[in-house]
């Protein structure tokens, strides 16, 4: 079985020459392999291609894979919605959590990391297109928010995710992208202290309009590991 490892180093190419493209090093665009839905097994092969950060947004089924693979030295991102009650399991399983969205989802984080791991790395999701409909934090209470959760002690603040409503056209896409990236600087402009270095975005169909823009982490399933049979529903493990 040797379907990922192809589309996996394609993606990895396609990446560094979007990054050169843009004045960029590749080096400065890391790929997260977003693999909901998808086998164990397909996330060995990947693992075993070199890739080592995948990204989950459905605790149950991360806790299921996690399981079968916990002799790989996986970075585990959770990327999905988070409801209250998940926290502590996610505190405990993930390094990284691109989608915090609210104080509340924060300090349950912070408290319930163990303290014998090291801080978990926090992306905070802006809802970029303020749509009443989406998740992410409202652009007015942004940087509040982030001073507040850089004072967790178990969490490290390392800058934000967004998830635009989809466009298909590439101008499009860059626009929305320029903004978030402009919101990230005056962010860090605003706030020398928070010592932010991450910007989440950039998916299967808009990663090259993303790198462009000057993202630091692009979330990629599809165009590793071809089409999820039925979205957001898992598939047996195997
Ligand atoms: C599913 C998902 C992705 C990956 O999307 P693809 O179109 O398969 O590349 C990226 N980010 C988040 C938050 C997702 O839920």
């Amino acid at each position: 079985m040797l379907h990922i490892k192809q589309p996996l180093l394609n993606i990895r190419k396609k990446i560094t020459a979007i990054a050169t493209a843009n004045n960029r090093l590749g080096s400065d665009v890391n790929l997260l392999a977003v693999s909901k839905t998808q086998p164990p097994s397909c996330i060995r092969e990947a693992y075993q291609a070199g890739q080592t950060a995948f990204g989950e947004n459905h605790l149950q089924e991360a806790r299921d894979k996690q399981q079968v693979l916990n002799d790989l030295d996986i970075s585990w991102h959770f990327i999905g919605s988070i409801q209250s009650n998940k926290t502590r399991k996610i505190a405990e399983h993930f390094q990284w959590v691109h989608s915090v969205d609210r104080l509340q989802v924060a300090q349950r984080l912070s408290q319930q990391r163990p303290n014998h791991l090291p801080p978990l790395n926090i992306c905070l999701q802006i809802n970029i297109d303020n749509e009443a409909t989406k998740s992410g934090i409202p652009l007015n209470e942004l940087s509040s928010l982030a001073n507040m959760v850089n004072t967790l002690p178990q969490l490290r603040l390392r800058g934000l995710m967004i998830i635009p409503a989809k466009r298909d056209n590439p101008s499009d896409q860059r626009a929305i992208f320029n903004q978030a990236a402009e919101i990230f600087r005056q962010l860090k402009l605003t706030n020398p202290a928070l010592r932010l270095d991450t910007l989440s975005m950039g998916m299967s169909d808009d990663m090259e309009a993303a790198i462009a823009a000057g993202s630091t982490i692009v979330r990629v399933g599809r165009a590793i590991f071809g089409p999820r049979d039925i979205v957001g529903k898992p598939q047996p493990l195997r």
